[in-house]
């Protein structure tokens, strides 16, 4: 069912039963003091029959003349007055008796002093009136002709009202939740519009304020990022393209060269020499982008498990060494560990220790002494550890890029490499929820600062 249909309904219902419940007050209400005010009249007429009566001696003969000579005897307020025992006194037409009264309902009336109730379509009263020490009991009854069809049309009007409201409501609340809803029809078109080819599309915001404006809102910054994470990925085949061209025409260009006339060993050797430095190249690159890609991956598919710091830095020290002779990597402990918990985290081994080797590398790389210093310290919620060198720095304008896959700073002619290890390390730590900081001075060294959660 659409939106605009299920407000309409819902509207309708709450509206209707809002409405319904109105009109059987007012119905319910008029009902009731139709009633009460026509008892009242009832026994004004009774009592002014009486006071006729015995007050002003008017003959029986000549009220009971009146009564059957007025416009509409039967419907006329019929009087019949008793003494307490029972006695008829007078009758305004006994032939007619609208109410058939009893020595039960006399007794009654006298024990009550008055009552009303209704026979059939008629209502009735009785009473007790006093006059010259002596006590009677009238009775008064007829039928409210004249306020019943008054009732009956109020009953009519409301259903017609009703029934005009709600057709009424039903045509306006169509054209209102239509209208209000016509910027998300806007929003649903443009959007089927946009495709992979025309991301740069964007949908119209007409009030930045409304609950529909910041729908179009979230939705274009939805898009912006779409579109940046499309360019990126267009830069990263493009990068990757390039790094891996490179030293491949490097390695064809060698060997071509090599083939085009007979050479010592000496010169073949140097030829094998520089295309496995491409090929190694190659192969770290390779493997670069096979750990990013594992570092993209959704946490819950990467196994994770309880790892002490203090042995993945270990494990990855001897990782860097054994293939950096020359570089020298301390490891420093600010605290004594006395517990495994103090230095445990939950995570996946083999990208931990991708991580570290890397920050090693870059510190050792970046470093004319090829050293670096890696101290670990904790607290009751994180470990942190800290990687640094007295190397090159790194210069203010590059910090902001060096995490971007591919980006290499303006120092890199220091060193070779492919601009893949800081981003790679930055997946890495946020997928394991620490945070990664730089400080950094030129021409005095760069220091790393990690720190991850226990659990
Ligand atoms: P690569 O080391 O392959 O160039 P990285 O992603 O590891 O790529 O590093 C990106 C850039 O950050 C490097 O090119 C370098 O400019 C800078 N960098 C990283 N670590 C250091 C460091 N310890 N000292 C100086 N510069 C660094």
């Amino acid at each position: 069912m659409k939106i605009r249909v299920k407000l309409l309904l819902l509207f309708l219902t709450l509206f209707g039963t809002l409405l319904l419940i109105f009109a059987i007050f007012i119905y319910v209400y008029s009902a009731k003091t139709r009633k009460d005010q026509y008892y009242k009249h009832l026994k004004r007429e009774a009592v002014t029959k009486a006071n006729l009566l015995f007050d002003a001696k008017v003959p029986p003969p000549v009220l009971q003349l009146i009564y059957k000579n007025s416009a509409n005897a039967l419907f006329e307020e019929e009087v019949a007055i008793y003494d307490t025992t029972f006695n008829l006194l007078y009758h305004d037409a006994v032939q007619i008796d609208k109410v058939k009264e009893t020595r039960r309902m006399i007794d009654e009336i006298v024990r009550q002093k008055e009552i009303t109730f209704e026979q059939g379509t008629l209502q009735v009263v009785g009473l007790l009136y006093q006059y010259n020490h002596n006590t009677y009991v009238i009775t008064a009854a007829a039928n409210d002709r004249y306020g019943l069809s008054r009732l009956e049309e109020l009953k009519y009007t409301l259903i017609i009202s009703f029934v005009i409201i709600i057709g009424l409501t039903i045509a306006a609340g169509y054209y209102f939740v239509a209208k209000a809803l016509t910027p998300v029809t806007e929003i649903v078109d443009k959007v089927g519009e946009i495709t992979a080819t025309n991301l740069y599309k964007r949908v119209q915001v007409k009030n930045q304020k409304d609950e529909i404006g910041e729908l179009a809102q979230t939705f274009n910054h939805m898009l912006d990022r779409l579109e940046q994470s499309f360019d990126g990925q267009k830069n990263f085949v493009s990068n990757i393209s390039h790094e891996l061209r490179t030293p491949l025409s490097t390695i064809v260009g060698e060997l071509q060269l090599a083939l085009i006339k007979d050479r010592s060993a000496a010169a073949y050797k140097e030829v094998i020499k520089l295309s496995l430095t491409d090929a190694q190249r190659l192969v770290r690159l390779s493997n670069g982008l096979l750990d990013l890609a594992k570092a993209s991956y959704d946490q819950n598919i990467v196994s994770m498990k309880a790892l002490r710091a203090d042995e993945l830095l270990m494990d990855a020290r001897e990782a860097v060494l054994k293939i950096n002779t020359e570089y020298k990597v301390d490891l420093l402990f600010e605290r004594e560990i006395d517990d495994d918990d103090d230095v445990s985290i939950k995570g996946n081994e083999y990208l931990l220790k991708v991580a570290f080797i890397n920050l090693m590398e870059n510190a050792c790389k970046f470093s004319a002494d090829h050293q670096c210093t890696v101290s670990i310290n904790f607290n009751a919620d994180q470990i942190e550890l800290s990687f640094k060198d007295q190397g090159i720095g790194i210069p203010d304008d590059d910090l902001e890029h060096i995490f971007s896959a591919f980006y290499r700073g303006t120092n890199k002619d220091f060193s070779p490499g492919n601009g893949i290890g800081l981003s790679l390390t930055q997946k890495i730590i946020s997928m394991h929820h620490g945070t990664i900081q730089i400080n950094s001075a030129l021409n005095k060294g760069s220091v790393f600062n990690i720190s991850i959660p226990h659990i």
